[in-house]
């Protein structure tokens, strides 16, 4: 177990903690790096907490991208009204996260860098093509967040010399929708089964833009390009979004889980999710109500259970 705790101030300070002391480690809300060192996973002489840095706790809007710091809490981002209004695919997902006192302490940062494929809120930001900015000695990089996993439970942030400092969401204006949904057991502090986000944009009745997320189907955050390819350039319709449900579903491979249920039940509730996220995002960018056999608009963040 770590024999130092630190509190950084700034992520320049945070930096210089990791730098000088080998062996030590970054934590947030610890809300998975606590469990980590108690079973033995990782071994940590020094953590370094970073939950107090404001610059890493911002939400904001900046030259048309929204800016969220890697320490911003779930709570915060899911009670921000600027994030329901702009990105509600994430602000639902932040509120779908555990309990109340999980997401008052858990990080969007260390959703992220924890790389489970199937953490709500990173699901929604390779959804909404967040870029994430990498802190380090050589120093900063930017990459696209599905870019990040290196496996499952394993992330390209080194987070014994690197800071996760921000993400960045470029907004997409005129005519764009997003919408989050998750398939668990239960309501709240538990496993979700399968989660998906979706974003979208139509313009002159078509669709133009769209980035559909699925999880745990695959070792991270699965962007399906084969249901996003049936919607672009087509008119949003039941119809059409039946047909990308249809090509997220065949390219979706859950596996059997003892936890999560059979691949081939989550195989075919990839479809139903995929077709109430897109109904309720192409509902938003419209502003009209797509609706139709089997679709339900209205089922955004919905916890199915
Ligand atoms: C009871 C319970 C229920 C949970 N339910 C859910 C759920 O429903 N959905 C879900 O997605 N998750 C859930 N989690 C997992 C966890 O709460 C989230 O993954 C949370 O977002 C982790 O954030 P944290 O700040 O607590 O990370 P920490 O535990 O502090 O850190 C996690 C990892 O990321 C690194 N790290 C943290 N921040 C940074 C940064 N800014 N830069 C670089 N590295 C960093 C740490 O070194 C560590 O390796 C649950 C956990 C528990 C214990």
């Amino acid at each position: 177990m770590p024999r130092e705790y630190l509190i950084a101030t700034s992520a320049a300070e945070a930096l210089a903690m990791l730098a000088a002391r080998p062996g030590a480690r970054l934590i947030a809300g610890g809300t998975d790096l606590v469990i980590d060192l108690k079973e033995g996973k990782r071994q940590v002489n020094t953590l370094v907490d970073i939950s107090r840095i404001p610059e890493l706790k911002v939400i904001k809007e900046a030259n048309g991208e929204v800016i969220l710091g890697g320490a911003a809490t779930h709570a915060e981002v899911a009670a921000s009204q600027f994030i329901q209004d702009k990105l509600p695919a994430l602000a639902a997902a932040a509120a779908a996260v555990g309990s109340p006192q999980i997401r008052n302490v858990g990080t969007l940062g260390g959703n992220v860098v924890n790389a489970q494929p199937a953490a709500d809120t990173a699901v929604a930001l390779v959804a909404l093509g967040a870029v994430a900015t990498i802190l380090g000695p050589q120093g900063a990089r930017r990459v696209a967040v599905e870019d990040l996993y290196e496996g499952v439970g394993r992330s390209r942030v080194d987070a014994g010399r690197e800071i996760l400092t921000h993400f960045t969401v470029p907004l997409w204006g005129e005519g764009e929708g997003s919408a989050f949904a998750r398939l668990s057991p239960r309501r709240a502090l538990s496993l979700p089964m399968l989660n998906t986000a979706v974003r979208v944009q139509v313009a002159g009745g078509k669709c133009t833009r769209a980035r559909i997320c699925i999880a745990p189907v695959a070792p991270r955050p699965f962007l399906c390009a084969e249901a996003a390819a049936v919607l672009i350039g087509a008119e949003p319709c039941p119809e059409v979004i039946a047909r990308a449900a249809a090509a997220a579903r065949e390219a979706a491979r859950p596996r059997d889980s003892l936890l999560r249920g059979s691949g081939a039940y989550r195989k075919d509730m990839t479809s139903v999710l995929v077709r109430q996220t897109l109904a309720e995002a192409f509902t938003r960018a419209t502003g009209q109500k797509i609706g139709g056999p089997g679709l339900q608009a209205g089922a955004t963040g919905k916890v199915y259970s």
